[in-house]
């Protein structure tokens, strides 16, 4: 399966095989990532992502061919990310995908780029149905059942600001450039956890609900009240952020085990992690206290694959393949497309 991710910064291509096993073998995987091109701009520019995907797209589909050894009629089928995301960049994944499908008279399969996520720890962990999957990444967090392929239930989500989008925002008010996380994680290494108290929005209540932009403001208010920051400052208040985002990651993880737990009572609970705030070690090592408490299994794919990429296309291509699912050339590309819509159902070709 050849996979094509267009969908936000990164440029990706990958192919893919899916072994008798259920396993998945990634034979190649390649990804640009356009962090020069918006760095300037301190975020994403979708107009330059969508025109950097025209210019890189078809170069690193070759190489994706070229490093797994095969031609691009070898393979069986062509996935690519049809949504959600800026719509222009999906469009050139899309459009591209479509284009090879007809020429080389090969199957298209339209990926919901959320699926892709959720299905990646099949490949690699060979996970069974159900399971539960926190997605935390630049542009989305939330808690899915994952009862099968194409069968997902969202429990939660965020209402405001996405956790990987928090730390961006904080990283930018204090100066430490793009993208933020892994800046954060750097910089709260030498920082006081425990000297300011940040709020956690939303965390009284039941409902397994993100909301992180009270919390940035609460930490750009603190960053004004004690301008010019020292480099101390800086480190503690990343510090207190990350601990903050930690703690309610664990609170509502623990909160969505349980109520797994009570719905499929006897059955191994599993967490599965995507998004590249999965890389943040603060957070994976709450999850992984958290797990092993609950006698819960914690699952976090290889980082490269946790973030945007196109060996998870290819992936959740091939297992809607197997089951019969293709999509015709007219399908169109959705900015947004939420996983829990009845058209995501695995609804196989008339033979
Ligand atoms: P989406 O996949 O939802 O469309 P995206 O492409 O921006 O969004 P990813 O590529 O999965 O998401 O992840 C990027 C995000 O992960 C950025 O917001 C980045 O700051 C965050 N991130 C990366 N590493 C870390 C880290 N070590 N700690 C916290 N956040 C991190
Ligand atoms: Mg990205
Ligand atoms: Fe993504």
């Amino acid at each position: 399966m050849l996979g094509i991710e267009t969908s936000c910064d990164e440029t990706a291509a990958a192919i893919v095989m899916r072994e008798q096993s259920g396993k998945g073998t990634i034979r190649s995987n390649v990804v640009r990532s356009q962090l020069d091109e918006h760095a300037a701009f301190g975020g994403v520019v979708p107009e330059l992502a969508a025109r950097a995907h025209v210019t890189y797209l078809d170069h690193i589909i070759a190489q994706a061919c070229r490093e797994a050894g095969i031609r691009l009629d070898q393979v069986d089928a062509i996935a690519a990310t049809a949504g959600p995301g800026l719509i222009g960049g999906v469009l050139v994944g899309l459009t591209t995908a479509k284009a090879m499908a007809a020429a080389l008279g090969k199957p298209l399969l339209a990926i919901n780029h959320l699926e892709a996520h959720a299905l990646t720890a099949r490949m690699t962990n060979n996970v069974q149905f159900p399971y539960l999957m926190l997605l935390v990444s630049g542009g989305h967090s939330q808690f899915v059942l994952v009862r099968g392929v194409g069968d997902y239930e969202r429990w939660g989500t965020t209402i405001d600001d996405a956790l990987g989008e928090a730390f961006d925002k904080v990283a930018k008010l204090l100066s430490l450039g793009h993208p933020g996380g892994p800046a954060v994680e750097r910089i709260a290494r030498n920082g006081d956890a425990s000297r300011f108290k940040f709020p956690r929005p939303l965390l009284r209540e039941e409902r397994l609900d993100f909301s992180f932009s009270g919390l940035k403001t609460a930490v750009r208010l603190q960053a004004e009240a004690l301008a010019p920051l020292t480099d101390q400052d800086v480190a503690d208040i990343a510090a207190s952020f990350q601990d903050t985002v930690a703690t309610i990651i664990e609170v509502r993880s623990r909160q969505a085990l349980e109520r797994f737990a009570a719905q499929f009572p006897g059955q191994a609970m599993q967490l599965v992690v995507a998004g590249g705030v999965a890389a943040n070690l603060r957070i994976a090592a709450g999850l992984r206290t958290l797990c092993d408490t609950l006698g819960a299994t914690l699952i976090v794919p290889p980082i490269a694959l946790c973030t945007d990429n196109g060996a998870m296309v290819a992936w959740a291509g091939a297992e809607r393949f197997m089951l019969g699912d293709t999509n015709g050339l007219d399908f169109t590309a959705r900015p947004r497309w939420p996983l829990d819509t009845p058209d995501m159902k695995v609804v196989p070709d008339a033979a």
